[in-house]
């Protein structure tokens, strides 16, 4: 760990600078440079300590200035790199180390030559060199800046643009010299939790960062969140506490062994993964992109201006469009019958109003079945929390719809039977023997008189039924309870049919049973209207609430974390749901 920094008020004179560049007072320490979408190592940044004799570790603060003004930053540099290349040896490949350069060390000339050599006495691959030079030195003298910027490219070393963002920034210093990494200052990515000014400068330069093909490193990750946000926006590498303090050579062996699964902040410790969630924006994408392509629902973004950013094959076959005649297409250009109705929505979302369920009816064409459309509007939200655009779900429902009206008609079926088929009545004697019964039971059972007579009426009874119809109708008897059993019946044409058969007693003045009086109904219809639905509702596998909700958030660029906590549920869970999305 570090050793702490001795806090110094008075300033060091040149000449106890200088004598501590002849002791060799000077010593690197090594901060870890994360990979943020994966948590792994990817090198070290050099700073530089010095090791007084009497006060201990004193900051860069305290002399880098001096050292400057004096002109002994070049020797300071020399001595130190000595070390950092000795120490380097047990930096194993792929790892980068990242030196600083005082914008006056971009004067001198012979610096490639210096870098070269300190590397070539270690064999450390100059390939795995950064150095980090700040805006300041591209100010003074920016054509030997150029000359030696050329010099160590042609080393292989790469360079990085250090504190962007502060000083002189300048976009014109982008181009100025071969960058291949931007660092984000430290004083955005402290407050870019909580000021929103910060954030989107954060956001500005990844995205030039991104555009212009540079390597992104964010400087002074302390806390969790932001790791978070800067991982959402893209940005490659972190640096800061979160990760480790700068370390001392010895420290390295263990710092390059750690695991790196579980990072420590305080007295916390967090599973990468569990920040991470493991996807980097560009995994995101690819994600995004097979959910839009594979959901069994229509996705559109729309961005502020009605237009189609980004929307799926289903959607585009349900607008008779292909996804490219969508792409800058407003809604209203695409399916103009259909905007008035679509149009509220839109707007409403765009003001931050998710909206779910809205159910439109496209009218019929020539040949052509109307459909019914289930839509769900979702706001989607810039890092800043602006609404950019608005995630829409469609789900054709229209075949849902036809089941439930095939239900109603066949119950409506069944109560226009009923009326015109008078149930079937009954009479028993008080042990329960057919007395009469309707000649509909012959007409439908094809039994005689004489079969049905007694208890023969209970052959016709499907065998599973019969000990239970049995029983009903033996507790009657008993109790003086009414009779109320459904079973199945053996049709003359050999169908088993659903009847349900009610009865109660009559009795004499003294109370004594005489007769039983009841009906069957056929009940058949009804019975296989329940079936069918249950079978169509296995059939129909429409999208459950929940998965259009997770599919939504997915799609205004959520991560499973956030989507999770949205819903008050697990991680786990909202995986889940994407694995049933995708393989409907
Ligand atoms: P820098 O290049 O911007 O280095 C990053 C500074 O941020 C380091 O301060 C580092 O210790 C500190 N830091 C890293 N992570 C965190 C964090 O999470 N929170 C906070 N609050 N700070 C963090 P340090 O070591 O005091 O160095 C200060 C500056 O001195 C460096 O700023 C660099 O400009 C300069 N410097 C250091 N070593 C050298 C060197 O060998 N040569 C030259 N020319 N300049 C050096
Ligand atoms: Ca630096
Ligand atoms: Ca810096």
């Amino acid at each position: 760990m570090e050793t702490k920094h001795t806090i110094l008020h008075e300033c060091f004179c040149p000449n106890e600078v200088r004598r501590a560049i002849e002791n060799d007072e000077f010593v690197p320490f090594f901060q870890p440079l994360v990979t943020l979408c994966t948590g792994q190592l990817a090198g070290f940044e050099i700073l530089a300590r010095w090791r007084h004799p009497e006060l201990g570790m004193v900051p860069p603060a305290q002399f880098i200035s001096i050292a400057e003004k004096e002109g002994l930053i070049g020797s300071l540099t020399k001595r130190l790199l000595s070390k950092v290349f000795f120490s380097a040896k047990v930096i194993p490949y792929p790892l980068l180390i990242a030196i600083n350069i005082s914008p006056q060390q971009l004067q001198d000339l012979s610096l490639p030559k210096q870098i070269e050599d300190a590397a070539a006495t270690s064999g450390f691959p100059l390939s795995r060199v950064v150095i980090e030079v700040t805006e300041s030195a591209l100010v003074d003298n920016l054509d030997s800046a150029q000359t030696i910027a050329k010099g160590l490219k042609s080393l292989g070393v790469k360079i990085a643009l250090d504190d962007f963002g502060t000083g002189y920034s300048s976009l014109l210093h982008l181009q100025s010299l071969p960058f291949s990494e931007l660092k984000v200052d430290r004083g955005f990515v402290s407050t870019m939790t909580e000021s929103r000014q910060s954030r989107k400068i954060v956001a500005a330069v990844v995205g030039l960062g991104q555009s212009l093909g540079l390597a992104t490193i964010a400087e002074g990750v302390e806390k969790r969140e932001q790791a978070e946000m800067l991982m959402w926006l893209g940005c490659d590498l972190g640096q800061g506490w979160l990760f480790g303090r700068p370390v001392p050579a010895e420290d390295l062996p263990a710092v390059i062994a750690m695991p790196r699964e579980r990072i420590h902040v305080g007295d916390s410790q967090y599973l990468w993964k569990d920040i991470s969630g493991c996807t980097s924006p560009s995994q995101r994408l690819a994600q995004l992109q097979a959910i839009y392509d594979g959901a069994p629902v229509g996705l559109a973004f729309i961005d502020v201006n009605l237009r189609y950013v980004n929307l799926n094959e289903r959607l585009a076959r349900m607008n008779g469009a292909s996804v490219e005649e969508h792409l800058g297409m407003t809604v209203d250009e695409m399916v103009p019958e259909l905007f008035p109705q679509f149009e509220p929505y839109i707007r409403q979302a765009l003001q931050g109003k998710a909206i779910a369920g809205v159910e439109v009816t496209k009218s019929v064409r020539d040949g052509q079945v109307a459909r019914t459309l289930l839509l769900s509007y979702e706001p989607a939200y810039d890092e800043a929390e602006e609404v950019i655009g608005v995630s829409v779900a469609i789900v054709d429902i229209t075949e849902r719809k036809q089941t439930e009206a095939a239900l109603r008609e066949s119950e409506d079926h069944y109560r226009h039977m009923v009326d015109l088929n008078p149930q079937i009545p009954w009479v028993l004697d008080p042990e329960g023997n057919a007395i009469e019964i309707s000649s509909r039971w012959k007409h439908v059972t094809g039994m005689s008189l004489e079969m049905y007579q007694g208890r023969g009426y209970l052959d016709a009874i499907h065998p599973d039924d019969r000990p239970r119809v049995e029983d009903v109708i033996d507790q009657s008897i008993k109790s003086g309870n009414p009779i109320d059993v459904e079973c199945r019946i053996l049709a003359s044409s050999g169908e088993w049919i659903w009847i349900r058969s009610r009865g109660a007693v009559r009795r004499d003045q003294s109370g004594k049973i005489v007769r039983w009086y009841g009906s069957a109904d056929d009940i058949n219809d009804n019975k296989r209207a329940e079936e069918a639905l249950r079978r169509s509702v296995e059939h129909v596998k429409v999208m459950s609430p929940r998965e259009i909700e997770v599919l939504l958030l997915i799609a205004s660029g959520n991560s499973n974390k956030i989507i999770a906590n949205q819903l008050g549920i697990s991680e786990e869970t909202v995986k889940g749901h994407i694995k049933n999305i995708l393989s409907r």
